[in-house]
């Protein structure tokens, strides 16, 4: 908490975790920095949800080379992701940074989902306005939340190789009732911000950067979580997929290919199903499964 508990804020040192990401997936320099931002807010929005099992999913579909950008968050930090495009890279900037914007694109969609266990996962949209992903992510909360936001994300890698040598975000919200003399003092150590991705990159704690950062703030911690890159699919949950495309399509993959494999898009990971596994999974299956068939 933050100015006498009139804003909240959460912070996230995701180094190892956007390591994690490209070593996974094979990203490119540039699909590095912006799956990784993502990654990290989504960690973030997961950390702040109320129940243990709650999930946060964001997509990305904006209108440049990357596809979609999808990721999931749970609600201890941990977080999957994968880019429809991984391998795409682009030439550097101008200024000699990664061309985030022109990766993703500049317009098209942000979506955020968060399946709270209710029957009805709640849906928020907001259109892309610069594909820098930060700056989306903060208009999407004051356009679709009503929350007024500053969000700091910062991939660092180095030139030559794409080695990630820090990744930090910041989410800074108001609480309601939030007098403006609290913003002001907040705003007045904005331009302080950015420095957490390169003080991270220099080997600096999360703990010793967030205390000097907010200084003059009265920061009060509350809660402290280790995100992480990792997937939580099974055998299982592909089992219910399976089950899902009903009797009449399960029994012409029996006939057809007499066997099954399926591989998970976010951590790579395959599955095999033979002949013998896919029969009691038809044992399991309605008439009707996914189809509108009787
Ligand atoms: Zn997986």
């Amino acid at each position: 908490m933050l100015a006498d508990r009139a804003l909240r804020f959460a912070a996230i040192d995701g180094t190892q975790l956007v390591r994690d990401a490209q070593q996974t997936h094979g990203l490119s320099r540039v699909a590095t920095a912006a799956l990784g931002r993502q990654l990290l807010m989504t960690s973030v929005i997961a950390t702040l949800c109320k129940n243990a099992t709650d999930t946060v999913t964001t997509v990305l579909a904006g209108n440049g080379p990357s596809g979609n950008l999808v990721c999931v968050g749970r609600s201890g930090g941990a977080v999957k992701g994968y880019a429809t495009n991984p391998d795409v890279e682009l030439p550097l900037r101008a200024d000699a940074k990664l061309d985030v914007r022109g990766y993703v694109g500049t317009s098209g969609k942000l979506t955020l989902i968060r399946d709270l266990g209710l029957k009805e996962p709640y849906v928020g949209m907001c259109n892309l306005i610069s594909g820098e992903i930060a700056e989306d992510f903060a208009q999407y909360f004051t356009a679709s939340e009503q929350q007024p936001s500053i969000v700091y994300l910062g991939v660092h890698e180095n030139a030559a190789d794409g080695f990630v040598t820090g990744a930090g975000g910041l989410l800074i919200q108001t609480m309601p009732n939030c007098p403006d003399e609290a913003i002001e003092r907040v705003m007045a150590i904005a331009d302080r911000i950015p420095t957490l991705g390169t003080r991270l990159a220099d080997g600096e704690a999360l703990n010793d950067i967030l205390h000097d950062l907010f200084r003059d703030l009265d920061a009060t911690y509350t809660d402290t979580y280790t995100p992480a890159f990792s997937c939580d699919c099974s055998r299982e949950r592909l089992e219910r997929a399976l089950i899902s495309i009903g009797r009449k399509e399960l029994t012409e993959l029996i006939e057809q290919d007499g066997k099954a494999e399926l591989t998970c898009q976010f951590c790579g990971k395959s599955y095999q199903f033979d002949r013998a596994a896919l029969e009691s999974l038809l044992a399991e299956a309605t008439d009707n499964g996914g189809t509108d068939e009787q």
